[in-house]
Formats: structure tokens, C-alpha cells, sequence
């Protein structure tokens, strides 16, 4: 079969990429306002998974794909403590590492996808992990939303990693409104303001895990309540008065 060319399969991929909208004034003055009240609330936000540097960061990343942070953190105190760069992690082994992290879904797949990692950070990156998106991505287990937690968490880049709860609030605040994690992580990457951008990826994981939540949204303390338009927040809100 002949191959399709660079060229063309760029210009493909340029025409069918949705078009990001340019935020109107209004809706760029109360995204300015979401994020002021997330970052007056939370100045620092962070992520929950237990980690050490770079590496162990990108491990545990891949080990968390779904599975719960706190159920990945169980696992990895006692892994980071054997292994903690890529060079332990091989000596450790696939069998051993595999019975480290048996607690965690997936983890025969994920075993081999570190194991693979290792190897490749070793042989191309000099054991270090790389800081560039299509490095990360070019890692077995590794996907544009774990590359963009690495980026980050762990070099300060200003990326937004899309997991199951930005993609709902975004689209049900809404703020970046899309039928894929990429259309909304393009969407938001255009609305938030730039200063905001580093810390907007933790202010919203944090918010959709403990405040607006997929069944039953704590809209009574949530500091976003009346900037919100979603549908679930007024009939909530119907339920809390009957
Ligand atoms: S008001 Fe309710 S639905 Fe809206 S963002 Fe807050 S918790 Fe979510």
C-alpha cells in the first residue's frame, strides 16, 4: 500500500482539528475570576501521587492510569524505596516489580511498560527523563495526559493533562467545552489566562475529585457556584429545596 506523505497527512490532520475559539471578553473576564478564586483558595496546589523525582513521577503516572492515587500510592512507598531510577528498576526485575504493584489494575501490562521504559531511558536518554512532550509520548504506557502530568509536575511547563474529572467540569462549568480530551485541553490551553496555566491543571483535578463530582456536585460549597451555568448545579440545587 503506498504511504500517505508527511505533507499530506499534516494537511489532513490541520483540516480535520477542530478550531479553537477566541474566548470572548465577558467569558475571558469570568475565567479571569474562576481562577483567581481557585488561586486565592489554594495557592499551591498539588497533585496527590507519591513520588521522588522525575522518574518516579513518570512511574507512578503510568501506574495510575485507572487506578486511584491513593491506591497507587500503597504500592509505590515500598517500589520508590527499591527502585527509584531506571537502572534499580531493571535490576529489580519484571517478576519482582509485577508482585510490587499486583494491588494495581492492569499491572502485568504496566510492569512490562516500565520495564520497557527503562530500557529506553537508559539507552536513549542517558537514564534521564526526558522534558519534551514527543520524548515522553515516545515511551511505552506513555500518552499525551501522562506526558503532560510529567511535563507539568515534575519541569514546571505549563500543560493541562485532561483526566476523567477536568473532562467533566469542563464541560459542564462549562469553560472548554469538547468530545475528546484533546478538544478540551486545546480549548482550555486558549482560555486560561497564562498565568494561571501552571497550577490551572491541579485547581481543576482537585475541584472536580472533591467538589464537583460526577453523581451528586457539592454545589453548596463550591466556590465557583455562581459563575457556574450547569444544568446538574440548578437541578441540585431543585432537590436541596423540595
Ligand atoms: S456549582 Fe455545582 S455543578 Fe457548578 S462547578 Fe460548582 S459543584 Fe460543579
Amino acid at each position: 500500500m503506498k504511504k500517505i506523505s508527511p505533507k499530506l497527512t499534516r494537511a489532513i490532520q490541520k483540516s480535520s482539528a477542530k478550531k479553537v475559539q477566541r474566548p470572548t471578553p465577558a467569558q475571558r473576564r469570568r475565567v479571569e475570576e474562576i481562577f483567581t478564586r481557585f488561586s486565592k483558595a489554594s495557592p499551591n496546589p498539588k497533585g496527590e501521587l507519591y513520588y521522588k523525582n522525575p522518574f518516579t513521577l513518570l512511574v507512578a503516572v503510568v501506574l495510575s492510569a485507572q487506578a486511584t492515587d491513593v491506591g497507587v500510592n500503597k504500592a509505590t512507598h515500598k517500589l520508590f524505596t527499591l527502585a527509584d531510577t531506571p537502572e534499580k528498576m531493571l535490576e529489580l526485575g519484571e517478576p519482582s516489580l509485577r508482585a510490587l504493584i499486583q494491588t494495581i489494575g492492569l499491572f502485568r501490562t504496566k510492569a512490562k511498560h516500565i520495564i520497557g521504559l527503562c530500557r529506553i531511558l537508559l539507552d536513549e536518554f542517558s537514564g534521564q527523563t526526558p522534558q519534551s512532550r514527543e520524548a515522553l509520548m515516545s515511551l511505552p504506557g506513555v500518552g499525551r495526559k501522562t506526558a503532560n502530568v510529567v511535563m507539568n509536575i515534575a519541569f514546571h511547563k505549563p500543560t493541562i493533562a485532561v483526566d476523567t474529572h477536568i473532562f467533566r467540569l469542563s464541560n459542564r462549568l462549562p469553560l472548554a467545552q469538547g468530545k475528546t480530551p484533546q478538544e478540551v485541553e486545546d480549548g482550555l490551553m486558549a482560555l486560561i489566562p497564562e498565568r494561571f496555566l501552571l497550577h490551572a491543571h491541579h485547581w481543576l483535578i482537585l475541584h472536580g475529585r472533591y467538589v464537583c463530582k460526577a453523581r451528586n456536585p457539592e454545589c453548596s460549597r463550591c466556590i465557583i457556584f455562581d459563575l457556574c451555568s450547569s444544568e446538574e448545579k440548578t437541578s441540585n440545587l431543585i432537590s436541596a429545596v423540595k
